[in-house]
């Protein structure tokens, strides 16, 4: 549900009051954009062009038509029938007030409240009642109820998916929770006949989107259209799951205001997913450095390793530490030591983007590669040791000494007696001169391999 832009219509005689509302809507709004026209005459053209706009502001006295007409004109066409019109006067003309409800204005604004205000006033007004934005998977075996309906939705600006059959339906929602399907071939929001000609009717589609897939009112807001006025067949449709139902046949206002409201739903779960997501995120990254923070790999390792024995591939790790970090602190100061761990964050985070990249401790990084055999990470810690060499963070050389161990050598370990063996190889690299890279191994640390060039 991405946000699309807003159109707005200006219709004013005046060049110097178009100009200004034009300019104040692009400023105050983003993704606007602004159709000027000098009179009705150029507004009906546009309209006519099968153009289509989130709202229509036109001021009461048009050069060539009063506004008021032009109203009744939008009303008269199919295609605009329910865009909204707004209308600006000088004052609140009681004209408008007698017919322009009859007319079908929308509202109006008394423009000597000034262009400040108006603008408050149509951002609050597209606040309420915005275009639809949504893609609904829609089930109707029906062909006529179909055509018509898919028509309405489409026309209020709703992306339909149409199947005919509760199967077909079930197909798409499995491939989109399997991850077969992109995350675009998702939908907002389903709307089902109850009757449907296969062997499953629509209620056993509720049924199984709220228990097979664990999609909740929130998550996956379901609207049923139902023949039927028995109240308490009425019933048995809220106890199947929906959120909702409408009667057929359709009302079309009635039935745009509970799509709508299922939208919304949907819109605030998720803007809350989303801003759990971006919570878990900032606790699982270290703030200085950019990388996961040691809580993501305590809470994460199981997972990874589980992954890596469930592909039947091995897992490697490395820990890496500054060589007399200490020293940097001493000479150069606390905060360009910090400079440095940012800049060696930032490399690692490049370098290995797809791999689990963790602060370890103080100057100790730590990364996961799943699915990789030893002679790669080794490989991998090795390009690194010398990336790291010619850096120079902060504009301070910095060497560091890296362990590696794999699941092929230590294939009980978890993640934490793993990243054990690779401190022990990361010791022995430390105690042989440091800038170097050791593996672990049951008979010892040892010295880097000759490496296939
Ligand atoms: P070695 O080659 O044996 O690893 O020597 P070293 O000096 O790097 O080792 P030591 O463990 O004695 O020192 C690590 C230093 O890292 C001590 C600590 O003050 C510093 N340190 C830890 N976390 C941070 C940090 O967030 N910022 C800065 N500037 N320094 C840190
Ligand atoms: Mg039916
Ligand atoms: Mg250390
Ligand atoms: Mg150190």
């Amino acid at each position: 549900m991405s946000q699309r832009q807003t159109s707005i219509m200006v219709v004013d005689g005046s060049e110097v009051s178009r100009t200004i509302i034009g300019r104040i809507l692009k400023n105050e709004m983003s993704n606007v954009s602004i159709t000027s026209c000098a009179n009705a005459e150029e507004a009906l053209a546009r309209l006519g062009n099968w153009e289509r706009f989130d709202l229509i502001t036109t001021s009461l006295m048009l050069p060539d038509l009063d506004g008021l007409d032009l109203c009744r004109k939008i009303r008269a066409s199919e295609r605009h029938y329910y865009t909204p019109v707004i209308v600006v006067s000088g004052d609140a003309d009681s004209r408008l007030l007698r017919e322009g409800f009859a007319a079908g204005v929308t509202d109006y604004f008394d423009k000597s409240s000034g262009y400040k205000a108006f603008v408050e006033f149509i951002k609050s007004f597209l606040q309420r009642n915005s275009g639809l934005v949504g893609k609904i998977l829609y089930v109707e075996d029906s062909p006529t109820a179909a055509a018509i309906t898919r028509r309405i939705m489409e026309k209020h600006g709703l992306k339909i998916v149409h199947v005919t059959h509760a199967e077909q339906a079930l197909e798409l929602l499995e491939g989109v929770s399997n991850g077969w399907a992109d995350e675009e071939d998702g939908f907002d929001i389903i709307v089902t006949d109850f009757f449907l000609k296969g062997k499953l009717t629509g209620g056993d589609l509720l049924h199984a989107i709220r228990t097979r897939f664990h999609y909740s009112q929130q998550e996956m807001p379901v609207l049923v259209i139902t023949v039927n006025d028995n109240q308490k067949k009425q019933a048995e449709v809220f106890h199947a799951g929906a959120n909702d139902f409408v009667s057929k046949p359709i009302f079309e206002e009635i039935f745009i205001a509970r799509i709508r409201s299922l939208l919304l739903i949907k819109q605030q779960f998720l803007a809350l997913k989303q801003q759990a997501e971006e919570m878990g995120r900032i606790a699982s990254t270290d703030s200085l450095t950019g990388v996961r923070s040691k809580r993501y790999l305590l809470d994460n390792g199981k997972r990874l390793l589980a992954a890596s024995a469930r592909n039947k591939h091995p897992l490697s790790a490395l820990i890496m530490d500054i060589d007399h970090f200490k020293k940097i602190n001493d000479l150069l100061g606390h905060l360009t030591g910090d400079h440095v761990l940012a800049g060696i964050g930032e490399l690692l985070n490049q370098l290995f983007p797809d791999d689990t990249v963790v602060r370890f401790g103080g100057e100790e990084f730590s990364i996961i590669f799943s699915n990789t055999p030893p002679e790669q990470a080794i490989a991998h810690a090795e390009t690194l040791r010398k990336q790291l060499e010619s850096l120079c963070p902060a504009n301070v050389d910095v060497t560091v000494s890296i362990g590696v161990a794999s699941t092929i050598d230590y294939p009980e370990a978890d993640i934490t007696k793993l990243l054990a063996h690779a401190d022990k190889a990361l010791y022995a690299a430390k105690e042989r001169g440091r800038n170097r890279v050791c593996i672990a191994h049951i008979e010892g640390p040892q010295d880097l391999p000759a490496l296939a060039s």
